[in-house]
């Protein structure tokens, strides 16, 4: 890995640097709260435009912005060469089937989706319970009754003898 001296993007303080490290320990301790922040503000009350999320976690609309930007470069790795499963137009997060863009507008959907997701499974386990059960019911029926023919008959021809 190439390490050079070099300024930190926030504060010009003079840091050892590399590919992924551009800030200093003390923006980089900021940054990650910042981000934190912005994280909290998109999953847990679903908030998408820079602007919300700005008013939210008491940022700038360009910190916000940037703060997006990069964990959407962070997020991109080696393994993130597949393509969105959702778009199919951009690339997937590194632990998700989703771009950021998708993930973003999925994220408030999630907890309805999942729910009617669940409750979709336990109507079609309900289904599947009753198709089965009167499946068993109908061959439970022919077998009592063929079986009952089928019994009855040599009982009738023994005694016939
Ligand atoms: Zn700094
Ligand atoms: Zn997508």
């Amino acid at each position: 890995m190439d390490v050079h001296l070099n300024k930190c993007q926030d504060c010009d303080r003079v840091i050892m640097s590399d590919e992924t490290h551009h800030l200093c320990d003390i923006c980089y301790e900021k940054y990650d709260l910042e981000i934190g922040l912005v994280e909290d503000a998109i999953k847990i009350h679903g908030y998408e435009r820079p602007e919300v999320i700005a008013r939210h976690t008491h940022l700038t609309v360009d910190r916000v912005k940037h703060l997006l930007e990069d964990a959407k470069q962070a997020a991109r790795g080696p393994e993130s060469e597949e393509l969105c499963s959702n778009c199919g137009e951009r690339n997937a997060l590194m632990k998700s089937t989703y771009c950021w863009d998708c993930q973003l507008t999925l994220y408030h959907n999630l907890s309805t989706e999942a729910r009617q997701a669940t409750m979709n499974q336990e109507q079609q386990a309900a289904q599947a319970d009753t198709g089965i059960n009167s499946l068993r019911e109908t061959m439970e029926d022919k077998r009592r009754r063929t079986g009952a023919a089928r019994f009855r008959k040599p009982q009738q021809s023994v005694k016939g003898r």
